[in-house]
C-alpha cells in the first residue's frame, strides 16, 4: 500500500468521497450507505476552489513509481466508471508497456453520451480538481506530455477550465491538459468517437484491429477513462487501497456516483457504497410504487419489482452480476405500474435506432427492423410477428457493427422480451398492464419518438 503523503488529512469515510464537501444537498439516511448528491439539475453546490480542495483530500502524493501506482491500483480492484468495468489497472499497464515512439497521450471522458447521466457533469463542476489530480497523477506515471478532458456540458467545461487555470497560476501541475468539447449524440462517447474528435475528425465511432492502448490519439499509446475513474485514482493514491475497500462490498467495493431517474420522487445524482440495497436506494429516491428498474443506461438490462423482495439484493458488482445486471455507465431508470415497460423499451430502441452513425449496413439497416418489431409488440399491433421479426433479424445484426452500438440496443431488447415476459404474452391479447395513455418517464429530454412505424 502507498503511504500517503497526506498525513495530516483525514481520509473521508462513507459514501461522501467524491461528493465531501457538497453537504448542503444531504439529508440524513438512516443506514448512510446511500448520500443524495444533486437533483437532475446538476448545478453546483460549491464549486470547490483549489485551497478547499487540499484541505479536504490534501497534497497530490509524490513519490510514486509506475511498480506502486499498478499495484496499488490493483490490489484496490478500481474498476472504469464509464460503461464497461475494465480494471483501471490493466489499462494502465497496457499503455506504460505498449511499444510506441510516440509519448502516451491520457484522455478523460466526461461526455455523458448517454443522455439520462448526469453524474460526470456534476462531479466536473463540483471538484473539477479531483479529476484534474487524477489526470495529472497517471498522465505523471505516463510520461504523457499532454491529456484531454472530453466534455458536452457548457458549466462543467467552464468549471474545468477555471480550474486548469487555477492550478496554473499556483505552479501545481506543468502537464497540459485540453479541454475539447464533445458534440451531442449518442455514439460520441464511444472510445473511437472520442479518440477521432480529439484527434479533429467527427465524432463517430472507427473500426480498427489495434487497440487504442497501443495506437489511439495520433498513432500514440491511448490512456481513455471516465472522469469519475480518475477521481477515484486520486483518492486511492493517496489514501491507500485498503482504505478504497472499506466503501463497501462485492468486487470493486469503492463508492460510486449514480444518475437515478424516471418514477420516483427525488430523481438525482447519488454517491452509493457498495452493499446498500436496491431498495434502500429507491427509498431514498421516494420512489413509491416500483415496478422494474432498467440498470446500466440504454444499453443495460432490467429487473422486474413484480416479484416480492426483489429489490432487496444488495448493490455491488458481485450481486448484480448473479442477476445478470451491472451498473453500466451508472444510470438507474425507475418505471412505475401506470408505465408498461415494453413501451418504455420500445420508444428507447426507436431513439436508439435514430443515433446510428450510419457507417455499417449491419446497424443503418437492423436496428430500424428491430425498432418495428419493437413497435409491434409493444402497441400489440402484431406481436407475433413482431417477435418472429426479432429472432430473424438479430443475428444478422448481432456482432456485425463497426462498434458496440447495435449489440447495445440487443442486450435492451431481449432484456425486455426476456424480463416481461408475461407482459408481452398480455400484448398478444390486446391487453396492456398499464393503464391510461403512456408517457415516457426514460427517453431524453426533448425526444420525439412515437413507437411508430408497426404497420
Ligand atoms: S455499428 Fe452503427 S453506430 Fe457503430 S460505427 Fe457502425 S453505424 Fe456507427
Amino acid at each position: 500500500m502507498i503511504e500517503s503523503v497526506s498525513a495530516s488529512i483525514m481520509a473521508p469515510t462513507g459514501p461522501r468521497r467524491l461528493s465531501l464537501g457538497w453537504e448542503s444537498a444531504q439529508r440524513p439516511v438512516p443506514s448512510g450507505r446511500v448520500a443524495f448528491v444533486s437533483d437532475l439539475s446538476a448545478r453546483p453546490r460549491l464549486v470547490m476552489p483549489l485551497a478547499e480542495h487540499v484541505a479536504a483530500y490534501g497534497r497530490l502524493p509524490g513519490g510514486l513509481t509506475m511498480r506502486m501506482v499498478l499495484d496499488t491500483l490493483r490490489a484496490a480492484n478500481l474498476t472504469g466508471r464509464g460503461g464497461a468495468g475494465f480494471p483501471f489497472w490493466k489499462k494502465l499497464q497496457a499503455v506504460a508497456t505498449a511499444e510506441s515512439r510516440k509519448s502516451p497521450v491520457v484522455i478523460a471522458n466526461g461526455s455523458e453520451s448517454e443522455p439520462l447521466s448526469k453524474k460526470d457533469a456534476l462531479l466536473l463542476k463540483n471538484n473539477p480538481h479531483l479529476v484534474l489530480d487524477g489526470i495529472s497523477l497517471v498522465a505523471g506515471m505516463l510520461g504523457a506530455k499532454s491529456a484531454y478532458l472530453y466534455v458536452k456540458d457548457r458549466e462543467a467545461h467552464t468549471a474545468v477550465n477555471a480550474a486548469i487555470r487555477e492550478r496554473r497560476e499556483r505552479g501545481i501541475s506543468e502537464l497540459r491538459v485540453t479541454i475539447v468539447e464533445a458534440p451531442a449524440g449518442y455514439v460520441a462517447g464511444q472510445e473511437t468517437a472520442v479518440v477521432r474528435r480529439i484527434g479533429k475528425g467527427p465524432a463517430l465511432p472507427q473500426f480498427s484491429l489495434d487497440r487504442i492502448s497501443s495506437s489511439g490519439l495520433r498513432g500514440a499509446p491511448t490512456l481513455l477513462s471516465n472522469v469519475e475513474t480518475f477521481a477515484h485514482v486520486a483518492m486511492i493514491l493517496r489514501f491507500g487501497a485498503e482504505w478504497y475497500r472499506q466503501g463497501g462490498q462485492g468486487g470493486d467495493r469503492g463508492t460510486r456516483l449514480l444518475t437515478l431517474v424516471g418514477a420516483v420522487g427525488r430523481p438525482g445524482v447519488y454517491e452509493l457504497s457498495p452493499g446498500a440495497s436496491l431498495a434502500e436506494l429507491l427509498r431514498e429516491a421516494d420512489a413509491s410504487d416500483p415496478r422494474a428498474v432498467l440498470f446500466g443506461g440504454y444499453f443495460g438490462r432490467w429487473i422486474d419489482l413484480g416479484a416480492p423482495n426483489t429489490a432487496k439484493f444488495p448493490l455491488d458488482d458481485q450481486a448484480l452480476a448473479e442477476h445478470k445486471l451491472s451498473f453500466g455507465a451508472g444510470i438507474l431508470g425507475v418505471v412505475g405500474r401506470e408505465t408498461c415497460p415494453v413501451v418504455e423499451a420500445a420508444a428507447i430502441t426507436e431513439y436508439l435506432a435514430g443515433q446510428s452513425a450510419g457507417q455499417c449496413g449491419p446497424c443503418v439497416h437492423g436496428l430500424p427492423e428491430i425498432s418495428t418489431a419493437m413497435a409491434r409488440i409493444a402497441l400489440s399491433s402484431d406481436v407475433e410477428r413482431g417477435m418472429h421479426d426479432l429472432r430473424s433479424v438479430i443475428p444478422l445484426v448481432e456482432h456485425r457493427g463497426g462498434c458496440q452500438h447495435p449489440d447495445g440496443v440487443i442486450q435492451l431488447v431481449r432484456s425486455t422480451v426476456g424480463a416481461f415476459a408475461e407482459e408481452v404474452k398480455l400484448h398478444r391479447s390486446g391487453r396492456c398492464s398499464a393503464q391510461g395513455s403512456h408517457t415516457s418517464v426514460l427517453l431524453p429530454p426533448g425526444a420525439s419518438v412515437g413507437t411508430g412505424g408497426a404497420g
